[in-house]
């Protein structure tokens, strides 16, 4: 970059800038009156830098456990049907049991009553007058009855036991596939989670040898914006003149600062760390 030029001046419009050496917002950074401007921006630009590659893999590090943490909801969720579906089986189940000891009693019923019938037909051959036959063909109409009336529902309650052992068949069916999902999906789970705890290992070694390299009150300020920050970017590009976090417009003398690499200079709508495209490019190219 074009040595500039221009006097450093306090600019009151200048917003919000992280003192590197401090790592705390404040005034702009007082440059010693021997530091010659060339190694200010040297120096700036080689913290911003190594501030955007952390952050770059503390992304990918980020994304890695995001995608882990939704897998075994995947699997909460199968769990959850599964278990739904043998309640289902298990409900139907039980109405097929009372319904067959329903049928049963019916026909029950029905034995006693042809039997009373057989009874009664019996007492009508040695009854002494017309009122005794009567009474007793009127229990036997009764009986009758009661034995129809049973039957009837004995045919009803089998019907319903057919209509549940069907349902009973396709639930269980259901749940065979169901269950075949959840064994895929724990495998699929247990596949990603070591492959990713496998590639988590390396970023974080990755991300602590960065660490390293970056001043403690830099990498503090840093730590507190991005715990701050939804997203966890603490650290983010200039995007179409507007902050790359929170996407706020950024005035043009904001951008001529950001891009002059004389301070490191913060949104002042979100408070992440800015960067230029040519810091941007200098990480990208490393990937
Ligand atoms: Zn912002």
């Amino acid at each position: 970059m074009a040595k500039t030029t221009k006097t450093r001046k306090k600019d009151k419009n200048a917003g919000k800038v992280i003192n590197p050496s401090t790592g705390t917002e404040g005034s702009p950074v007082d440059v010693p009156e021997t530091t010659t401007e060339e190694s200010i921006e040297k120096t700036v630009k080689s913290k911003l830098t190594s501030l955007y590659r952390l952050q770059t893999i503390d992304f990918q590090i980020d994304r890695l456990r995001s995608v882990r943490g939704e897998l075994p909801l995947e699997v909460q969720d199968l769990e959850d049907e599964i278990a739904g579906l043998e309640t289902r089986v298990e409900k139907f189940n039980n109405e097929i049991n009372e319904l067959e000891t329903e049928i049963s009693n019916k026909k029950q019923s029905v034995q006693e009553s042809l039997e009373l019938i057989k009874k009664y037909e019996a007492q009508q051959m040695n009854v002494r007058n017309n009122r005794e036959y009567d009474s007793l063909s009127k229990e036997i109409e009764y009986q009758t009855l009661e034995a129809q009336l049973a039957e009837k529902k004995m045919k009803e309650f089998s019907a319903e036991v057919e209509t549940r052992k069907e349902m009973v068949e396709k639930v269980v069916e259901e749940l065979d596939e169901r269950k075949k999902d959840l064994e895929a999906k724990k495998a699929e789970l247990n596949d990603i989670v070591a492959e990713t705890e496998k590639d988590e290992a390396v970023l974080i070694k990755r991300s602590e040898e960065q660490r390293n390299k970056i001043e403690e009150r830099l990498l503090t300020a840093y730590q507190r914006i991005r715990n701050n920050a939804r997203n966890g970017l603490a650290v983010v590009p200039v995007e179409r003149d507007a902050c790359g976090g929170c996407f706020n417009k950024i005035p043009p003398q904001r951008h001529l600062d950001i891009r002059l690499h004389k301070k490191i200079i913060v949104c002042e709508y979100c408070g992440r760390v800015l960067v230029d495209d040519v810091i941007m490019d200098i990480v990208k190219k490393e990937q």
